[in-house]
């Protein structure tokens, strides 16, 4: 008696995985939370006898998509510091930031994660660094979210200790005390990390950046993920400005700083890497130092285009994020597949980057700077089962004879159907596991909220 619950068949489907395999219409069967079968043509009708079928006609099937650097609180401050650099949009929502509590962070992380969702994300981190006192355990808050949405989470215990007046450049406010910062990262990892094949939450430790950071928390910080065994992130090198800051504070260049402290290493992957010299990208490779490239936040902040296909090609993984939704009002991921090729191709010309090699930025790659190649991030027998289905037959995609063209180069819509886990999250491109409706209602309610307390302080 087969075990197969699911199929989905009549679809063309591209597996990302190491050979480049693809079928024009396919099928794949999932047994339990696992992908059990891929192949050309119809399901072998003996193994499906009692599954539910899905009739993927007119799709394409891809794995879910991994996202590698959010900040989900940020859905509740977007729209503001428009036209501002990175440094002037930290010093203008500092502050505002500052005022985010339990109620305010489950509506942001809950749309956030949404948004995901339906752009075919089956898997995302989130790095949270602000934890202002006296309004509850707002990591808790945002895995409560994730949980209800569906899908797999990788939350960072995020940290800031160097404020004003010691020289970094949030306010004394909005910074942890180091040991505390300490304390509660592995509370963190005791309390929610499942380090199982299967694991739907894991965490991962992250002082927030080289400037509202000190260098003994992020050796500190170093020291207890390599104990624990979880993985390293933070940001680096997004912009010219933190490029001065380091030389001016440091003596060195943000990477050079990093590889001082133990940060270059496959345990580790990094946001952004935009401004990186030909040097500096040899050592990712070597180390294999993840990259998360986030397109979208670095046009809107003006930050730069990162050298994605140099870092691919000397062999880091390069995985996609939204970033937070206050530098990227749009925080969906297939948006930033489209991206990220679009960016290397102005960076670099035509044959910067395929749509095949786009693809794979947004799942394996991914699937790697988060340590789960081998569970996720291409659809093969034994991973387990986070597929995408995508309808290309609409008017945005139809009559493009590559269902990876269409997908990659066309119009972004949301996910026909994703599947986190063997469960379905998204079904008719509707969110099946929240009401979507209630969830922007929520959203609205707490931006509002948000900036309310934010004009009382001011006033
Ligand atoms: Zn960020």
């Amino acid at each position: 008696m087969s075990g197969t619950r699911l199929v989905i068949e009549n679809c063309a489907i591209v597996t990302v995985d190491g050979q480049g395999t693809e079928y024009s219409s396919g099928h794949i069967l999932v047994e339990g939370n696992r992908i059990s079968g891929v192949g050309e043509g119809c399901a072998p009708p003996g193994a499906v006898a009692e599954a539910r079928r899905i009739d993927g006609s007119g799709c394409l099937a891809t794995p879910g998509l991994v996202n590698c650097h959010h900040h989900l609180y940020q859905w509740a401050t977007r729209g503001l510091a428009q036209q501002a650099t990175l440094f002037e949009w930290l010093i203008e929502l500092y502050p505002i930031w500052a005022l985010v509590d339990e109620d305010i962070e489950h509506a942001a992380a809950r749309a956030g994660l949404a948004a995901l969702a339906r752009s075919g994300c089956s898997t995302s981190m989130d790095h949270h660094y602000v934890f202002p006192r006296g309004v509850g355990d707002l990591l808790e808050v945002e895995i409560e979210a994730a949980r209800d949405v569906g899908v797999r989470f990788h939350p960072t215990r995020g940290s800031m200790d160097l404020g004003e007046s010691s020289g970094g450049l949030p306010p004394d406010s909005v910074v942890e005390d180091r040991d505390e910062i300490l304390a509660a990262s592995e509370a963190a990892i005791d309390r929610f990390h499942d380090p199982s094949f299967d694991s739907m939450l894991r965490i991962a430790l992250a002082p927030c950046s080289p400037f509202s950071v000190t260098p003994e928390l992020m050796s500190e910080a170093a020291e207890l993920a390599r104990r624990r065994n979880v993985r390293l992130h933070t940001h680096l090198a997004e912009t010219k400005d933190e490029e001065e800051f380091c030389l001016e504070k440091f003596g060195v260049r943000p990477v050079d700083y990093l590889e001082d402290l133990g940060w270059l290493g496959k345990d580790v992957w990094l946001a952004h890497c935009v401004h990186l010299e030909t040097d500096e990208v040899r050592r990712f490779g070597e180390t294999k130092t993840g990259v998360a490239h986030c397109p979208s936040s670095n046009a809107r902040l003006g930050a730069g285009i990162a050298p994605v296909a140099a870092l691919v090609g000397a062999g880091a993984p390069v995985g996609l994020g939204v970033d937070g939704a206050a530098s990227n009002e749009a925080g969906e991921l297939e948006q930033e597949v489209r991206e990220a090729l679009l960016f290397a191709r102005l960076a670099n010309g035509p044959k910067a980057l395929t749509a095949r090699d786009a693809l794979e930025l947004g799942t394996i790659h991914g699937a790697r700077c988060l340590g789960r190649e081998e569970e996720i991030g291409s659809l093969e027998p034994g991973k387990l089962a986070d597929i995408a289905l995508w309808s290309i037959a609409d008017l945005g995609h139809a009559g493009v004879e590559d269902p990876v063209a269409a997908l990659v180069l066309g119009p972004p819509r949301p996910v026909n159907l994703l599947l986190v886990n063997g469960e379905p999250v998204v079904e008719n491109e509707e969110l099946r596991t929240a009401d979507e409706r209630e969830i922007t209602r929520e959203l609205a309610r707490a931006s509002e909220k948000l900036a309310n307390k934010s004009e009382k302080l001011k006033g």
